[in-house]
């Protein structure tokens, strides 16, 4: 799909569209919106259009404030579950310098960025992203509570999947805007839920996945429920995960496929492995990029803690799905929906890519199920461990140069020091259940 200027106003009036949404994110990939009148878009259109970047979290300072927002045409989309008539659209932007420069703190552009690093050496990424999320009943007054809507488990069916309805909206709408929704089913904790979308080129999938949240948590509110893409909001069932199925094309063909390597895994494929467990604990800084992110990266709840791969085992690190071919692929099992995808994108590819450059070797795959073996068994396979907590895995990254370079000197100075911020407040809380465990004790 390639639109042009035209092609954008013609649509704008078949559609009657009334008003157009620019969206870019920050750098912790909450989504921004500009609204401008239809009667701007040609304004928009031309890259004429400025906002004050001040504002936006992770971006700029006061002085330096004028950013310039630039559509990309092909993420043309109206919204499904707005008014027909009158209706709203948006464009995703890149964001630009005053000079005419990208800006280096715009997510899109960082992947961008590696993307392009990848075609130097005639790569294309290739992404499917499993998305995981709960919806929640609200209360009274419209605010969300932990109470499901039901309490079905995997692949139950109707009549006690009460979020069966919202989902199927929530298909129909991700159709609507282009989406090839493959599967949708409930998830194993009570209220939890996966969809599903047709991989696609990693710049794409980064756009579908921010908007995917968008879409998901509106049809949720018009059932009168609350989606929420927290990676653990309770203890003791699942989290919510967003595994990344990821492959690497060259000349049209699959580069991880190879009919007679190991495995049916080209060495390409061997050396993506190796370079993505290198940089593992870095990336999970970006993959796992809030304090809560850690409470789902515990044994227990198919959740990975170790770092592994295998063809065999579900549970690891690093899966290979059984499929080969053009759908030969590796599904990295840590990342979850809080993180920005843009960014978590490219530090996945940086890392793959370094594995490639470098022929990084992968360790043996570890068929074994890890979650039982002692500290001593795991140490002796040589399988090292995630990083327990966000400030270990900032740590991690302030270790690891190819990590920082994926994310520019921009991004990652701001991300490094806002959750660094983020980690200080929370560790001075006092959490219920210390005063449960420890008041009565002392
Ligand atoms: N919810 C699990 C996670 O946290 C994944 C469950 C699954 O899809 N097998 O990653
Ligand atoms: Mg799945
Ligand atoms: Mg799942
Ligand atoms: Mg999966």
């Amino acid at each position: 799909m390639s639109y042009t200027k035209n092609d954008i106003m013609d649509m704008v009036r078949e559609q009657n569209v009334k008003f157009i949404r620019l969206q870019f994110t920050d750098i912790f990939g909450v989504l921004k919106n500009v609204a401008i009148p239809v009667e701007q878009l040609e304004k928009a259109l031309n890259n004429e259009l400025m906002f004050d970047g001040s504002s936006i979290e992770g971006f700029v300072r006061i002085e330096e404030s004028d950013m310039y927002l630039r559509p990309d045409p092909n993420t043309f989309a109206v919204f499904p579950w707005r008014p027909r008539n009158g209706a709203v659209a948006r464009l995703i932007c890149d964001v630009y310098n005053p000079d005419g420069t990208p800006f280096e703190g715009d997510p899109r552009y960082v992947l961008k960025r590696a993307l392009a690093e990848a075609k130097e050496l005639g790569y294309t990424m290739y992404v499917g992203p499993e998305l995981e999320f709960f919806l929640f009943q609200v209360d009274a007054e419209g605010k969300p509570t932990l109470v499901t809507h039901d309490n079905a488990g995997y692949f139950d069916l109707s009549p006690v999947d009460l979020g069966e309805n919202a989902r199927r909206d929530m298909v129909l709408a991700l159709e609507q805007m282009g989406y090839e929704v493959e599967a949708s089913h409930h998830e194993v904790a009570p209220g939890q839920h996966e969809i599903d979308f047709k991989y696609s080129d990693a710049l794409d999938v980064a756009d579908k996945i921010v908007t995917f949240k968008v879409v998901v948590r509106s049809i949720a509110q018009r059932h009168g429920l609350h989606a929420t893409f927290m990676p653990k909001p309770l203890f003791g069932v699942n989290g919510s995960g967003m595994h990344t199925n990821q492959s690497l094309f060259k000349d049209g063909q699959n580069a991880f496929y190879d009919p007679n390597g190991e495995l049916q895994l080209s060495e390409t494929a061997y050396y993506y492995i190796g370079g993505i467990m290198k940089h593992i604990k870095a990336i999970t800084a970006i993959a796992n990029p809030v304090v809560n992110s850690y409470k789902r990266l515990v044994p227990g709840y198919e959740a990975p803690v170790y770092i592994a791969w295998s063809a065999r085992n579900r549970s690891p690190l690093i899966r290979i799905p059984a499929k080969r071919g053009s759908s030969t692929r590796i599904e990295l099992r840590s990342p979850d929906p809080s993180a920005n995808p843009y960014l978590a994108l490219a530090v996945m590819l940086k890392a793959g890519l370094d594995g490639i450059k470098n022929k990084i070797k992968p360790p043996a795959p570890v068929n074994q199920n890890l979650y039982e073996m002692t500290a001593e068994e795991r140490k002796a396979l040589g399988v090292d461990t995630l990083p327990g907590s966000l400030k270990e895995a900032i740590d991690c990254l302030l270790e690891d140069k190819v990590i920082q370079e994926a994310l520019g000197k921009h991004v990652f100075e701001r991300f490094v020091e806002a959750k660094l911020k983020e980690w200080d407040e929370y560790r001075v809380q006092v959490h219920e259940w210390e005063v449960k465990k420890y008041l009565t004790m002392y």
